[in-house]
């Protein structure tokens, strides 16, 4: 019988791994236990307003066509990917308010009334966020660093002169923007960036700061259409490259003898298989679909943020843009209260995501749609009704201060709770994996192959390199190398012949 690789969830991870697997010849099957693929990236429409559920920044283009790439097809047969400018719109707790934008000039004149050396800041704040990525990224996103043998191949390990020190691990990311901008909102943005993969700027590392460049550098995009396009295209693509794609079929066990994996238990029967790939979170695959404890370093990874979500169809015309953020007046309090107090968020930045500004089929004529989110800790337990009541009526006032919002403008509602993330499988509804809150975190984040079964790995945000939509796709792509190498050495790009 021919070798095939099973794959347990169809997230973007999970898609990623099939598709460059598939693409290589590989034969591959995926169970998927919801009845629509994209886990987090997700789609709903409440009456005439369309949302986004998960997901609403694109961020590393090149990545996003990477699978597109290793299937020979062009990104633009599939989606088309727009970029968003102005980036996002901020409000400050003090009434003040700040375009950002990609563009120099206009960012230039967006910074004018901030004090002279404000845009000179925030250009050498580009170039040593630049820095960080070029110097980072080509390591801990774009290789398996767990896997020492890939390491020393990659010509980025060799330039020795970029480990460590240029990456800056050692200072706190909030200590360094806070020296870096005399401005503290302009810290204050730049500390938001930690968040974009569910991690604290006060504890974590400098290196963070890479993030800032990905998006103000590189760009922040949008994908017509809606984000969940993008796991249609990807869906599309795994199919026609051969992956047998089974929704509405939980996984319920990996079946696993003397420490190999044999294949897996579905309500359908049993799956031989002697690779697995678990795009659910690490975690939750030891304890749900092993059956044991997870190694102590997964348990020693902190879980990242969790987030309360209100898809709001509104009859109103704002004076909002795509992306806007709501500051708290104190953003080192806010994060001591989500990481190190564990409790809910007494002043809760809140961020307004309106795809209706690019994509004005999303709302009515007199409407728009807001995606509105806010961070939560990481949650044991489902969120009472009273919370969620007192954090939306935080949310309404905070609006209302700012922008001048009232509650009766809410015309459609829904509301997704960390339960939501849990049933996908997350870990305390973290929506990004682990957090990096510290300089080791990305080494102690798991592996994409595990260390304790033959054939199993792992894709997906709670697994290297972390969470957010690009590293996902990253996670899938490490994945599907190491399982070639490993596993269908003959196979590798023989003209799309399956391997035996
Ligand atoms: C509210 C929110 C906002 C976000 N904002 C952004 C953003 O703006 N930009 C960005 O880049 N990232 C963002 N992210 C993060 C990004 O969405 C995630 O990192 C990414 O989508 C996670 O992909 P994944 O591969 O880890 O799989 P997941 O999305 O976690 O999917 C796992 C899949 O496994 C399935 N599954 C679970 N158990 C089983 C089983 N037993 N059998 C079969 N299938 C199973 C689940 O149903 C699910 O489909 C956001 C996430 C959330 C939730």
């Amino acid at each position: 019988m021919a070798k095939k690789v099973i794959l347990v969830g169809g997230g973007l991870g999970g898609l990623s791994a099939a598709i460059h697997l598939a693409a290589q010849g590989i034969p591959v099957t995926l169970f998927e236990k919801n009845v629509s693929l994209g886990g987090k990236a997700s789609e709903k429409w409440i009456g005439p307003y369309r949302f986004d559920t998960g997901p609403s920044v694109v961020t590393l283009p090149e990545v996003i066509e990477s699978p597109f790439q290793a299937a020979g097809e062009p990104l633009d047969a599939y989606l088309t990917l727009i970029p968003i400018e102005p980036i996002t719109h901020y409000f400050f707790a003090d009434g003040r308010q700040l375009t950002v934008w990609r563009d120099p000039q206009k960012m230039q004149v967006a910074l004018k009334g901030w004090g002279p050396p404000a845009y000179d800041r925030w250009q050498r704040f580009l170039q040593y966020s630049r820095r960080l990525y070029e110097n980072a990224a080509p390591i801990f996103l774009y290789e398996p660093i767990h896997e020492l043998g890939y390491l020393l191949r990659s010509p980025a390990f060799w330039r020795w002169k970029n480990l460590f020190l240029p990456i800056d691990p050692f200072r706190k990311m909030a200590a360094v923007n806070g020296r870096f901008f005399s401005e503290p909102a302009l810290a204050q943005i730049a500390n938001r960036y930690a968040t974009y993969n569910g991690s604290d700027p006060y504890q974590a590392p400098a290196t963070l700061n890479l993030i800032f460049w990905v998006e103000n550098g590189i760009g922040a995009y949008y994908i017509q259409g809606g984000i969940y396009r993008l796991v249609e295209a990807l869906e599309k693509l795994a199919r026609k490259v051969g992956v047998e794609i089974y929704p509405d079929t939980p996984v319920r066990r990996i079946v696993t003898h003397k420490n190999h994996v044999v294949g897996v238990e579905t309500d359908k029967g049993f799956w031989e298989a002697e690779v697995v790939v678990s795009n659910v979170d690490v975690r939750t695959t030891y304890e749900s679909l092993l059956g044991k404890p997870p190694p102590s370093s997964v348990q020693m990874g902190e879980p990242s943020l969790s987030g309360l979500v209100f898809l709001w169809g509104v009859r109103w015309r704002s004076p909002l843009y795509h992306h806007n953020v709501f500051f708290s007046a104190d953003y080192a309090r806010e994060f001591s209260e989500l990481f190190k107090e564990k409790r809910l968020p007494s002043d809760p930045t809140v961020y307004v995501a309106i795809t209706a500004r690019t994509d004005p089929t999303h709302a009515p004529p007199d409407g728009e749609n807001w995606f509105v989110m806010i961070n939560l800790p990481p949650q044991r337990e489902p969120l009472s009704e009273a919370a969620i009541a007192e954090l939306r009526e935080k949310v309404v006032q905070r609006l209302q201060k700012s922008i001048g919002f009232s509650a009766p403008y809410i015309q459609e509602e829904a509301v997704l709770t960390p339960a939501h993330w849990m049933e996908l499988g997350s870990a305390y509804g973290s929506l990004y994996g682990t957090a990096s809150n510290r300089w080791w975190s990305a080494f102690l984040r798991p592996p994409n192959r595990s260390r304790r079964y033959r054939g199993l790995y792992f894709a997906g945000g709670s697994a290297h390199p972390g969470g957010g939509i690009p590293l996902v796709l990253l996670s899938g792509r490490h994945v599907a190398r190491l399982i070639a190498d490993t596993h269908f050495p003959k196979g590798k790009n023989v003209e799309g012949k399956v391997c035996e």
